[in-house]
């Protein structure tokens, strides 16, 4: 075909559970906006090889513009808060997240395109919904990570990557759900290849906040 060289295959759109990145021993801060609500949030859109690996900061002429996504920031706030110490406005993970990730993908995406895309993503799937509709609540108790993946693939149609960390007590629990996206950054596909996911079979799934546990 008369193809434009591919700089990357699909996108891995990660989601992080705020209970998982908190009761870590690194903990978190919450963001100077305010606290997140109890739901997945956005980590990043990420270019990828269909290898398994991937380019990082493509681009060192670009730096992140909050003028390019003001009419995005208040959406960004919500759906893809900072949660690292110390407490920040969300900014500097933006910027990281734009310098590293979004631009391998600037051939395809602008940075408005980019940051509205992965908030369209995260309005298509509502996780902690399919979750509960499987019988899976961030209540503290464990799940077999199949009925997790189970859950998700019956509610997208694709089967999802799933990763895990270590709580305090070096139990392993659901950290970060990954999904496949086209090179478009609009539909959801099945992944080329699956991350590795560090995850045992059974998980923990921990409540975040003022959640009951
Ligand atoms: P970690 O080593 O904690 O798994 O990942 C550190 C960082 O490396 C992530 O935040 C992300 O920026 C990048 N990264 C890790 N795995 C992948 C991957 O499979 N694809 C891409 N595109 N980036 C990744
Ligand atoms: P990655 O390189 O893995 O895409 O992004 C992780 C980087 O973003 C780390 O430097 C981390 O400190 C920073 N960061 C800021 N806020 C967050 C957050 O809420 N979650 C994660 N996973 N990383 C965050
Ligand atoms: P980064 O270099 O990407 O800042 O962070 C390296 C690793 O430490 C990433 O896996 C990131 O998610 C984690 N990390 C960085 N800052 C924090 C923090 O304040 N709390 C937690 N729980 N993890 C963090």
């Amino acid at each position: 075909c008369l193809c434009v060289a591919q700089d990357f295959d699909f996108f891995y759109f990660v989601q992080q559970w705020p209970g998982s990145y908190c009761d870590t021993k690194a903990s978190c801060c919450y963001p100077t906006t305010g606290k997140p609500a109890a739901n997945f949030s956005i980590h990043g859109l990420w270019p990828n090889y269909n290898d398994g690996s991937y380019p990082s900061n493509c681009d060192p002429d670009s730096q992140f513009q909050p003028s390019e996504v003001s009419d995005l920031i208040g959406r960004m706030r919500k759906d893809w808060p900072t949660l690292a110490c110390p407490s920040g406005n969300g900014v500097k993970f933006w910027t990281h997240e734009w310098v590293k990730h979004g631009t391998c993908s600037e051939s395809v995406l602008d940075q408005h395109q980019y940051f509205e895309s992965a908030l369209k993503l995260k309005g298509k799937v509502n996780l902690v919904q399919a979750l509960q509709d499987a019988g899976i609540y961030p209540d503290g108790s464990t799940y077999s990570l199949n009925s997790i993946t189970e859950a998700i693939r019956a509610a997208t149609g694709h089967t999802p990557g799933i990763e895990c960390n270590r709580d305090e007590s070096r139990n392993p629990q659901l950290y970060q759900i990954y999904m496949c996206v086209d090179t478009s950054g609009s539909s959801i596909i099945e992944c080329p290849k699956l991350p590795r996911g560090g995850c045992s079979s059974q998980v923990e799934f921990p409540s975040f906040g003022s959640e009951s546990a």
